[in-house]
């Protein structure tokens, strides 16, 4: 299993640096994101060794049950919805939060942050396909939500964040990623104070080399490198 994961780090890996390259684009600007979300810390230390430090959950209680557990230069992000009554948990330690879509959380994280004495850097959730099933702020009210977010002085808004259509095709695709590199070229130069849009984190197994192609400086794998996922809970 552990040799499994190292292969599949390895191909993935491989993979990020040809579609970077494609689009004429050092592979170094894409960081790997290993979401581990239901798999257990033994095949997150395989990643570890290989030398894989940045991990993405989506669940609050589960981020903090590896949290301890992993060493301490591994780099978290909460890439799932975050209920306001969960910041307090994670705030000091994750690296980014990719999931803000709402005022309420904003106004939480800036609250928490500013107790522990922090900066939190966050990422806009957008629902790029304005899908129903999905979190995240339509691509018109992102701008707003910007400049609203902007006065929070605890926190960074570093960038977008999306979590495309499920696609088997994942060419379907490239107009939604497209879509959200415009988006942030568009919000950046309205030059918001204390906004960055360096960070498009955008791409997952299926679609990942796609995203990468279209400006993704993130992509969030799961599948990829730790196989497929059974949930014994209903989600
Ligand atoms: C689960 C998850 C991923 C990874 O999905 P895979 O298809 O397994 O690579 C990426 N982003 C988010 C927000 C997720 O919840």
């Amino acid at each position: 299993m552990e040799s499994r994961i190292a292969e599949n780090i390895e191909w993935v890996r491989e993979r990020v640096a040809a579609a970077a390259k494609r689009a004429g684009r050092d592979p170094k600007e894409v960081t790997l994101i290993a979401v581990s979300k239901t798999k257990p810390v033994e095949m997150l230390s395989a990643a570890y060794v290989v030398g894989e430090r940045q991990f993405g959950e989506n669940k609050v209680q589960e981020l903090c049950a590896k949290f301890p557990v992993m060493p301490k230069d591994t780099v978290w992000h909460m890439i799932g919805h975050l209920q306001t009554n969960k910041v307090r948990q994670v705030i000091d330690k994750v690296a980014l939060i990719h999931s803000v879509d709402n005022i309420k959380l904003a106004q939480v994280i800036q609250s928490e942050a500013e107790k522990k004495g922090r900066i939190c850097n966050v990422l806009l959730e957008v629902n790029i396909a304005e899908e129903n099933s999905k979190y995240g702020l339509s691509p018109s009210e992102v701008e707003k939500f910007a400049r609203e977010i902007a006065g929070f002085d605890r926190i960074r808004v570093c960038g977008l964040m999306t979590v495309a259509p499920f696609t088997e095709n994942p060419e379907e695709n490239r107009e939604y990623f497209r879509q959200m590199k415009r988006l942030a070229v568009d919000i950046s130069a309205k030059n918001i104070d204390n906004v960055s849009m360096k960070v498009l984190s955008m791409g997952m197994t299926g679609d990942y080399e796609v995203a990468v192609e279209e400006g993704a400086t993130m992509v969030r794998i799961g599948t990829g490198i730790f196989g497929e996922r059974e949930y014994n809970i209903k989600e």
